[in-house]
Order: C-alpha cells, then structure tokens, then sequence
C-alpha cells in the first residue's frame, strides 16, 4: 500500500481547515461551509481511501476520536442532531463529517448536501476557543 503523499489530493496537500487538534495518525479541522460553523472534519493523515484500508486498531481509534469531536460538539454547540458521514467520493482521502445540526438550519432534516429548504436560517454560533478545550479534554486520555 503507498502510504506516501499524493500530489493530486488536496488532503494530502492542504490542512483542509483550521486545524483544532493534531497528531501523528489524524488532524481535527474545522470546516469554512457558510451556515455551518461547527462542521468538524476528522481527517486520516495518511492517504487511504477506506476504513477498511486502515488495520483495526487504527479503525476503532479513528472512531473513537469522532466520538470525542461528537460529544465536544454536543457540550459546546448544542446541535438538534449531529449528522456523521464519510463519503470521500470527491476526495477519496479517509475523512469524517461531524456536523451539528439544527431544525432551522438551512438544509434540516436533509443532509447538508441535499436540497435546501429554507432561506433564514438559524444563527448558532459556536466558540472556537471552547471547542478546541473540549477536544483536548476528550482526546487527552486517548
Ligand atoms: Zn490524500
């Protein structure tokens, strides 16, 4: 398997974000979407494409830290739901979707990338400062 870095993919190129949280196996970004300011990305340092690319302990580590962005963002945003998806068919880079949501955003109740169903949305703010320490706290036993 080559773990080195692709030229052609932009998460092996670019943070993706603002970086929240790093280490050697994953960076946590927060995602620039317009509407959503708590959209949180747990992105695989290394270029694989699947889940099952990476070995199990690996996997089940990388769930684990999309538990710890999921119940960060809990506290700290107080979403209606979170939405998690990992689609990587834009970018076939392992990546995670940890989006709050809320029943008066935009797209609510469908995906983020689906129709859009409402032109005023909610306004939900979330402290940067406050995610970043929550992340810490959740990720610092891990
Ligand atoms: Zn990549």
């Amino acid at each position: 398997m080559n773990s080195s870095p692709n030229t052609d993919c932009p998460l092996c190129q670019q943070d993706g974000g603002t970086v929240l949280w790093r280490n050697d196996k994953l960076r946590i970004v927060l995602a620039a979407e317009p509407g959503y300011p708590g959209f949180c990305r747990v992105i695989w340092q290394a270029h694989r494409a699947e889940m099952t690319d990476l070995p199990t302990e690996d996997r089940q580590y990388l769930m684990e830290v999309v538990f710890a962005v999921e119940q960060s963002l809990r506290e700290i945003a107080q979403p209606n739901k979170i939405n998690l998806a990992s689609l990587g068919n834009v970018v076939a880079h392992l990546h995670w979707h940890v989006i709050p949501r809320y029943r008066d955003d935009r797209h609510f109740p469908n995906a983020i990338w689906g129709q859009s169903v409402r032109d005023n949305a909610g306004d939900h703010p979330v402290d940067i400062r406050q995610l970043a320490d929550a992340l810490s706290r959740h990720l610092s036993s891990r």
